[in-house]
């Protein structure tokens, strides 16, 4: 079902509606139907008080916008069934009512097939919109390694219904570090054991994500298949080039012939416009028989590209190149666009742009030293102000001066595994044992080992 409105996800008040059946095996429109609540005419003379003549009225739904997919379900049914044709299984999104009112009106039994794409972004949106207790045990890339998961336990058994459900059974134990059901085909852990990091290690999620999973499992008869709607959306993008959402159409029969227009493009391809002039007794016209070849062999092209795996691998490789590099813009740039940010921050004029990384020229090791010039080597350890917290100098091998110098600030944990160097009540600890530290203005002698000539030759 394709709505003439831009969906926020939250208001479902659409003033139309339009349902296409679209073939499995084919990809051609079998059935369409349209629902709208508006009619131009009907509106005009309602304001007037005076009782419209007769047109060909639009309005021809009274009820509200979300039970318009049921009632096209049932109708498109029921008109493919008046053709002697019977429906036995249908591939749709589960957000809507509409199997349990078919299963109520036609009386043949109906299997359904839920849409795989649907399914995958709704477990996205349950693990991405957990509740605010679990959200700080769950990382980003947790989340998406469990829709990985998912996608994969999903399309490599198609049609094996068995395996499916063990496969995914077997994902939330997997990701708390328990493979016993695990399958060598997908899991790191039994690929290599001693490279494996168990992914999710709080154990509050535990219930929650096998919760999310079962579901899953229970319902394994309708994911089995590996059903798509793709055709049904592909009919909606096309619709929506000849009805754009931000135009009212469906106050007139307008809707109708823009509907129309896409079954026709749908099932006979460009060309039908010279089909429907033919038929209508008219020229099939020169340029329109050439344009419409030239857009059938740019689209058949096209399809050849895109549907290729160089091109898709080619794709995926370019979006993650794509996310990395935004992500460092974004942190360079700062806040350039938030909700009310104008409004919220008034000093934005002093927001700085972090400039580009310097770069570092490349060290060569020193070359032929002579035993008899002194070599002198220093070290210097830095807090986060930058401060240095340490001076060593060694002149060929022996250490000849070793200073700890407080900093006016603490030391990053991150720092402090590194250099073992921490601030604990203000004091310089080495390895969690205190050393002995001064000022920088009680060392003067730092100033003097900077300034030394010897220093610059090192
Ligand atoms: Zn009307
Ligand atoms: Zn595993």
């Amino acid at each position: 079902m394709g709505w003439q409105k831009r969906g926020s996800g939250k208001k479902y008040d659409s003033m139309s509606g339009v349902g296409v059946a679209i073939g499995n095996e084919t990809g051609k429109v079998l059935g369409r139907e349209i629902r709208s609540k508006d009619c131009r005419t009907c509106t005009y003379w309602e304001g007037t008080g005076v009782e419209a003549a007769m047109h060909d009225c639009p309005r021809n739904w009274y009820g509200t916008s979300k039970g318009m997919e049921p009632d096209v379900g049932v109708s498109i049914i029921k008109k493919i069934e008046e053709k002697k044709c019977t429906v036995s299984t249908l591939i749709m999104d589960d957000d809507a009512t509409t199997m349990s009112k078919i299963r109520q009106n036609i009386d043949n039994d109906i299997t359904k097939w839920s849409d795989i794409k649907h399914v995958q972004n709704t477990l996205g949106k349950k693990l991405y919109v957990l509740p605010t207790s679990y959200r700080k045990s769950i990382r980003k890339d947790d989340k998406a390694h469990l829709m990985k998961c998912f996608t994969y336990a999903v399309h490599s058994n198609k049609n094996d219904k068995q395996q499916m459900k063990k496969d995914l059974s077997a994902i939330v134990p997997h990701v708390f570090n328990e493979h016993e059901n695990c399958n060598a085909r997908w899991s790191g852990y039994l690929k290599n054991p001693q490279n494996y990091t168990p992914t999710i290690k709080s154990s509050n999620l535990d219930l929650k994500l096998n919760k999310i999973f079962h579901d899953y499992i229970d319902n394994i008869d309708k994911l089995v298949p590996c059903a798509s709607t793709k055709e049904n959306e592909s009919f909606n993008n096309m619709l929506t080039a000849k009805a754009p959402k931000n135009k009212h159409y469906s106050a007139s029969s307008s809707l109708e012939a823009r509907v129309n227009c896409t079954v026709a493009q749908k099932n006979l391809s460009f060309n039908y416009v010279s089909l429907v002039n033919v038929e209508c007794g008219l020229s099939p016209g020169k340029v329109t028989e050439k344009s419409s070849n030239q857009l059938i062999r740019k689209r058949k092209l096209h399809l050849t590209y895109y549907n290729s795996k160089e091109y898709k691998k080619k794709k995926l490789n370019k979006k993650r190149l794509a996310k990395n590099e935004n992500n460092v813009l974004e942190i360079r740039e700062g806040d350039t666009y938030k909700t009310e940010i104008d409004m919220l921050c008034q000093n934005l004029q002093e927001t700085d742009v972090i400039s580009n990384p310097l770069v570092v020229e490349e060290l060569y090791p020193v070359q032929n030293i002579q035993t008899s010039v002194p070599c002198i080597y220093f070290d210097l350890s830095l807090s986060l102000n930058c401060d240095i917290v340490q001076i060593s100098v060694a002149v060929n091998d022996i250490h000849v001066f070793d200073q700890y110098i407080t900093p006016s600030s603490g030391i990053s944990k991150y720092a402090s595994e590194v250099t073992g160097l921490s601030m604990c009540n203000n004091i310089l600890c080495y390895n969690g044992r205190k050393v002995n530290s001064c000022t920088p203005q009680q060392e003067k002698r730092i100033t003097v080992l900077i300034m030394h000539p010897l220093m610059y030759k090192c």
